[in-house]
């Protein structure tokens, strides 16, 4: 996997740098990967077995809910058995953001805001200092505070969130405490972009983007990816959570699917396909496609290929990919790092294609 920084058709936002337990995020650090469990985070089985397998997927750091004491006291169970980073989900608690802490979390999500009095506050965050672990403000559109609702009215809800964030910080900053990271997410796109842009101006700490609630794979994906798609391609954001209802394995795929296409990281099978139109002249050809996606799912070496019907576009597709085949009547061109490799009936092709990534990638390719 190859990440990068920025792409250089855009420039990144300067955030500044912090750590949730290894991984960098914000200033010169890759755009990371979270998601959150979906377990009951009392089940420490479940909840491990579920990291484990968002960890496999490429999850970078993971969320879990700590709605009680139970929850906080199990969290130190966890974190042994799993290797990426963990953030605890608190709300209004700070009993729980103690335990949390001294559980051994590498993060906290928290609004210092709404755990009520000062001398909490102060408690928590003396505590998070001890440990050098940095606290995660979010704000959602749907549970904004009244009294920034009241203050901004219904059409300037982006500027309310905001506002709401910023006295999370000032609060925060007020304490010496700076390991900061903000996100202002919402289910209406619109809302949240506006909202991320604002703030970017704003504050330099780093950035985690979502959509929230963005509803089941088929429409939260098109949401996610329009959504951090969009900021990320202004430069904004420095992890990225993708929120779909169902396996939030799915979600990983659909978050490093973002990246790809902005060509924030290079991972896997990078597919060129065409649509295909009334100048096709391969059978099967929606067949070929869909075999070299399932083939190479699993490829980790990053490699673009082309799958093209015609010569109209086929050739030049073919030529600008690593591999790729430009049907033709009855037969077709695979190029090779944009030179013809071999001119084969079309029967042959799709096998000659896989066999050759194959050789390019000595990846545990399962063809
Ligand atoms: S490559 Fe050829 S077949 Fe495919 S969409 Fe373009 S013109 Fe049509």
């Amino acid at each position: 996997m190859t990440f990068l920084i920025e792409n250089p058709i855009y420039k990144r936002r300067k955030s500044k740098k912090i750590y949730v337990g290894e991984v960098p995020i914000g200033g010169d650090a890759p755009v990371v990967i979270q998601s959150m469990t979906t377990t009951d985070t009392r089940d420490v089985q479940a909840t491990v077995k579920q990291i484990k397998e968002l960890e496999e997927a490429g999850c970078e750091i993971v969320r879990v809910a700590v709605p009680d004491k139970e929850a906080a006291s199990k969290l130190g169970e966890i974190k042994k058995q799993v290797s990426i980073p963990l953030i605890s989900d608190i709300h209004f608690d700070w009993r729980l953001a103690l335990e949390a802490v001294n559980q051994g979390v590498d993060a906290l999500r928290l609004n210092p805001g709404n755990i009520g009095d000062h001398e909490r506050v102060k408690e928590v965050v003396r505590k998070v200092k001890e440990r050098n672990i940095p606290i995660r403000i979010g704000v959602n559109s749907g549970s904004l505070d009244a009294k920034w609702g009241e203050k901004f009215g219904a059409n300037r809800i982006p500027e309310a969130m905001v506002a709401s964030a910023l006295e999370h910080v000032k609060i925060l900053e007020d304490l010496n405490f700076d390991l900061i990271k903000i996100s202002l997410k919402s289910s209406d796109v619109p809302i949240m972009l506006e909202a991320y842009r604002l703030i970017a101006k704003r504050v330099d700490y780093p950035l985690h983007l979502g959509v929230t609630e963005a509803g089941i794979p088929k429409t939260g994906t098109v949401k996610s990816a329009i959504g951090i798609g969009t900021l990320l391609a202004e430069g904004i954001g420095d992890t990225i959570r993708v929120s779909l209802t169902g396996d939030p394995v799915v979600e990983i795929d659909v978050a490093k699917n973002i990246l790809k296409a902005l060509d924030l990281r290079r991972e896997g099978l990078t597919l060129v396909s065409c649509p295909s139109c009334g100048r096709m002249e391969l059978n099967g050809f929606e067949e070929m496609a869909k075999t070299v996606e399932e083939k190479l799912k699993n490829l980790k070496t990053p490699i673009t290929v082309a799958v093209m019907g015609c010569v109209v576009n086929g050739p030049g597709e073919s030529k600008a990919a690593d591999i790729g085949i430009a049907g033709g009547n009855g037969k077709g061109v695979i190029y090779k790092k944009g030179e013809v490799f071999k001119v084969l009936p079309e029967e042959e092709l799709l096998d000659a294609l896989l066999k050759e990534i194959d050789n390019m990638t000595k990846d545990a390719v399962t063809i």
